[in-house]
């Protein structure tokens, strides 16, 4: 059967130029980066190459980058390693768990939380982080884009407040690497997150961007790997294909492939609007990723929707994929006060380097009629449209 891949906000396939450039580090390259033999040089001077690369995609200097084990690592360390007890976090209702569950576990170690609402489209207003600053405050994190609706958030405007009151800005900055340019000296952060496996690398490995001379407690205890702000032997094919796929992206910038992903992007939306009723865009007028869309559909049940799909070789997905198969709605967007029917319904349509046209087609043409097809075997769907 014919796969097609639509749930590129989950994760990416690693591009073929990645695999090629992290291979060699499974097998003739395969010293320990620490190492002062030949063997050891030979990984350190490609971690430190993958260093650069990663640097230029982030517009700071290497110094700053910090290798992980991926987004979620990144966000914890940020969150953990930026904040004391008797601190005061802000954050927003939408973020990834990695980050909202840091914060929890921060409220149990004796620091205090406040969570910043959204509006319907998904937008923190940086008024409202202002007016949650306490005396106590130490950190603000927002995140730049939002994996479910692919929202982009006014970080530079938050960035700005956290300046004003001097407090640290971290944004987890998972879902808009690779997908818009990203400036960390212009947009004023202390710190950003990113994950390889959201562009083209392969899972488990990231890096967090730290300003230098920041103060910032290690999570883990150990050798003095990362400037002693990351303990354990790097990870250096990893760490190599993250630093190509970071080359990658910013080549695609320059060829703007972006702007061509998201005209796919629109013409898939714009299809699948035209040709369905009683369907949206959650997040509608707002800046978004080019890569993303999340439409709901009235009278359907996402998780059956991403099943009939699935079987007709569609991949798609219905919001966070660690949140699958959970029975509560998305928090993303019943925190944009969707309610609990549509909220079920939604669908999110991720697109990646390697969709091309064809595949939108395909889901042009399986998309329709699947709703369709649901909404005919729902006993709910059939008496609303005999009553109206
Ligand atoms: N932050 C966001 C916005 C994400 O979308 C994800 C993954 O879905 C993460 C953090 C966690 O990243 P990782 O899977 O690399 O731990």
């Amino acid at each position: 059967m014919l796969r097609i891949y639509l749930d590129n906000n989950a994760t990416t396939p690693v591009l073929p130029e990645v695999l090629e450039a992290m291979r060699p580090y499974f097998g003739e390259h395969f010293g320990n980066a620490s190492s002062i033999h030949h063997h050891g040089q030979e990984t350190r001077a490609a971690v430190e190459r993958a260093r650069v690369s990663v640097a230029s995609l982030l517009g700071c200097r290497a110094a700053e980058v910090i290798f992980t084990s991926g987004g979620t690592e990144g966000d914890n360390l940020a969150i953990a390693g930026l904040t004391n007890a008797g601190d005061h976090v802000i954050t927003s209702s939408i973020e990834h768990h990695a980050v909202l569950h840091a914060c929890k576990h921060l409220e149990e170690r004796g620091c205090e939380v406040t969570v910043v609402p959204v509006d319907g489209r998904s937008l923190v207003d940086p008024e409202d982080v202002r007016r949650a600053l306490r005396p106590n405050t130490k950190l603000i994190s927002v995140m730049m884009a939002n994996n479910e609706t692919g929202v982009l958030q006014p970080v530079e405007e938050i960035a700005k407040v956290a300046e004003e009151a001097d407090v640290y800005f971290h944004t987890d900055a998972v879902q808009a690497a690779g997908k818009v340019p990203i400036d960390v000296k212009r947009m004023g952060c202390d710190a950003l997150t990113i994950s390889g496996h959201k562009i083209h690398a392969p899972q488990g490995v990231g890096a967090l961007y730290v300003l230098a001379g920041t103060n910032l407690h290690p999570l883990f205890y150990g050798g003095q790997h990362e400037r002693s702000r990351r303990a354990g032997t790097e990870n250096v094919p990893g760490i190599v294909a993250l630093g190509k796929a970071a080359e990658v992206a910013m080549q695609a910038f320059e060829r703007g492939d972006d702007q061509k992903m998201s005209d796919l992007r629109d013409r898939l939306q714009r299809g699948i609007l035209a040709q369905v009723e009683e369907a949206g865009v959650n997040g509608e007028g707002a800046p978004r990723v080019p890569n993303t869309s999340n439409i709901y559909f009235d009278h359907i049940e996402g998780e059956s929707m991403v099943i009939a799909l699935d079987l007709k070789g569609l991949a798609v997905s219905t919001g966070a994929a660690c949140s699958s198969g959970a029975i509560e709605p998305s928090h993303v967007l019943t925190a944009m006060g969707l309610h609990g029917g549509r909220a079920h319904g939604s669908i999110r349509f991720s697109l990646g380097k390697q969709n091309g046209a064809e595949d939108v087609d395909i889901a042009l043409a399986l998309v329709p009629e699947t709703v369709a097809r649901l909404r005919e075997l729902s006993p709910v769907y059939r008496k609303t449209a005999v009553s109206s």
